[in-house]
């Protein structure tokens, strides 16, 4: 199996558990990777029937979830499978080699992103030293301090950099073995291994590395198991001086729910934050950001947004995605105008007024006339699903919250289908004015009412 089929076997892994069993049985189990070229996944199906029911029915789930694990825009494509001949006629595509270097690292249950390096990394005063920091741990011929924790807020960067990390530890030393692993999925791996009585495999994967990167280590606090998993996992690598970065919402200092011989540990080596950006590197996070997906961005239209959203980069990202859709829609070009009009009830979405999500499903429960049962559960007519989509489009919106965080408040779905939700409505949005209209409404009432 070449790395890059990975990719499609995490999709599934994902569908698997948003999909019911029948239709996950169907449609997509007897789907084969084929390849990925210039960022497109190409699918081979059994039938032409086969085809024109997931290109209807789940390409853009499929298309969304490889973005997700990605963090790359990718096509879907799917073919008629000709298992009869011979290779060479087989299509143009051909699965990528390991040795091609836009190859996907597969790494742990995850995927470095060839997008989140230094390379594409502003650096600021707001970072400055954290990334300073970064680029030492990343040179696998040094040693550094031991673990190194990078903590702060929301959006500000912080699995950039692990990221980054990554990547340039693997291109310095090709043959070295890196791990990065977000600790909710070493947490799932970790009750997997048990279950599967596969412990010595487990932990395997994450004792024999040179590099282990875990990010928002806070999710650890408070699962007892885990923590002690990982206590020895850390033990084991630090006395092998392999190197152990960790990302934190916060500093050991007020961490909680978490054994004292761990915390402790987490300040055995190097603590830094990254801090909100100031106007000047938001505004240039802006425009790397648009030239990155090709589009130019008028400076006063940076400085209109970056003036209006001043703490989460990811909001920053969000509204250059909406410019984007409505650019390539419309081909109109971007003003500041045209910013004002699209973007109203986004760049308010930044203001300090702070909105729970409870707050927000209420809102909608009254607006939508519907039951909290109802918006939170799993029936899938378009009276209560439209109504979920917005409150979940919301929640990214109006709240701090990630999506793993806002899914727990949407009984027992995962984070994919908030992104699914908060992606769908982000879309619709450009070319359905009624919609646009009732969360405009939406956004405003709460934020001047709360409810
Ligand atoms: P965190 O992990 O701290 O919540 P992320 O690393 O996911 O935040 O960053 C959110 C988004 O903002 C990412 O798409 C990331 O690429 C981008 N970003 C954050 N900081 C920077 C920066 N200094 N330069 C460029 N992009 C950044
Ligand atoms: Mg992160």
């Amino acid at each position: 199996m070449s790395l890059t089929s990975n990719l499609w076997e995490e999709v599934l892994g994902e569908l698997r558990t948003q999909v019911d069993e029948e239709n996950f049985n169907t449609w997509l189990k007897p789907t084969q990777f084929r390849g990925l070229e210039n960022d497109t996944l190409h699918l081979d199906v059994p039938s032409d029937f086969n085809r024109s029911w997931l290109d209807r029915n789940f390409k853009e789930q499929i298309a969304l979830t490889a973005q997700r694990l990605t963090r790359r825009e990718i096509g879907v494509d799917f073919h008629v499978a000709a298992p009869s001949l011979p290779e060479e006629q087989a299509g143009p595509v051909r699965a990528q080699s390991p040795t091609n270097p836009e190859m996907l690292a597969e790494i742990g249950h995850s995927v470095l992103s060839p997008q989140l390096t230094f390379d594409t990394f502003v650096v600021g005063d707001c970072n400055r030293f954290a990334h300073a920091a970064c680029r030492a741990v990343a040179d696998p011929d040094t040693e550094t301090w031991n673990p190194l924790l990078i903590w702060g807020g929301v959006g500000l960067g912080k699995t950039h950099l692990l990221q980054a990390i990554g990547t340039e530890f693997l291109r310095r030393a090709p043959h070295s073995r890196v791990r990065y692993v977000i600790s909710e999925q070493f947490m799932n791996g970790f009750i997997q291994a048990i279950q599967q009585d596969k412990m010595a495999q487990f932990r395997a994967t994450y004792r024999e590395v040179d590099l282990l990167l875990l990010d928002d280590v806070q999710f650890l606090f408070g699962k007892e198991g885990t923590q002690n998993e990982f206590f020895h996992t850390f033990n084991e690598l630090h006395g092998h001086r392999k190197k152990i970065i960790l990302s934190s919402d916060r500093p050991p200092s007020e961490m909680a729910n978490i054994e004292e011989r761990l915390r402790s540990r987490f300040e055995w080596g190097l603590i830094v934050d990254v801090q909100a950006p100031d106007l000047e590197t938001r505004v240039a996070i802006l425009h790397q950001k648009a030239e990155m997906s090709g589009f130019a961005l008028p400076n006063d239209v940076a400085i209109y947004i970056a003036e209006r959203i001043k703490t989460n980069i990811r909001k920053l990202e969000g509204v250059l995605t909406s410019l984007r859709h409505h650019w390539r829609l419309t081909g109109q070009p971007i003003s500041r105008e045209s910013v004002q009009q699209i973007l109203g009830h986004f760049v308010a979405g930044d203001e300090p007024q702070r909105i729970a999500a409870e707050q927000i499903q209420a809102a909608i429960c009254d607006y939508f006339n519907i039951s909290m049962a109802e918006l939170t559960g799993r029936e899938r007519h378009k009276r209560v699903t439209l109504p979920r989509h917005i409150s979940m489009y919301l929640c990214r919106l109006l709240t701090d919250l990630s999506y793993p965080e806002i899914a727990l408040h949407f009984k027992g779905r995962n984070h994919t289908s908030v992104l699914h939700a908060y992606r769908k409505i982000e879309k619709e949005l450009l070319r359905d004015v009624n919609l646009q209209n009732i969360v405009s409404y939406l956004v405003k009432r709460l934020q001047e009412t709360g409810k």
